[in-house]
């Protein structure tokens, strides 16, 4: 039953029962609960913050620049 909203998201299940979901573009985790109502709705209303994004593809980017360019 995945909807296309939940897609973009990661389901993780914590010691106490509660669910963590967390965006698989900004990992930030929007929501906690054990109601995967809760959890959908969180998600749907949950927007990445542009300047997080940024820094994980400068993150990125630098990982990427693994051989040394130098003459
Ligand atoms: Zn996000």
């Amino acid at each position: 039953m995945a909807s296309p909203a939940s897609l973009g998201f990661t389901h993780r299940e914590n010691r106490d029962g509660t669910i963590d979901s967390v965006c698989r573009r900004c990992y930030v985790t929007v929501c906690t609960s054990s109601w995967e109502a809760d959890l959908e709705s969180a998600e749907k209303d949950h927007a990445c913050d542009p300047a997080l994004l940024e820094r994980w593809s400068r993150l990125a980017d630098r990982k990427s620049i693994s051989g040394p360019e130098q003459p």
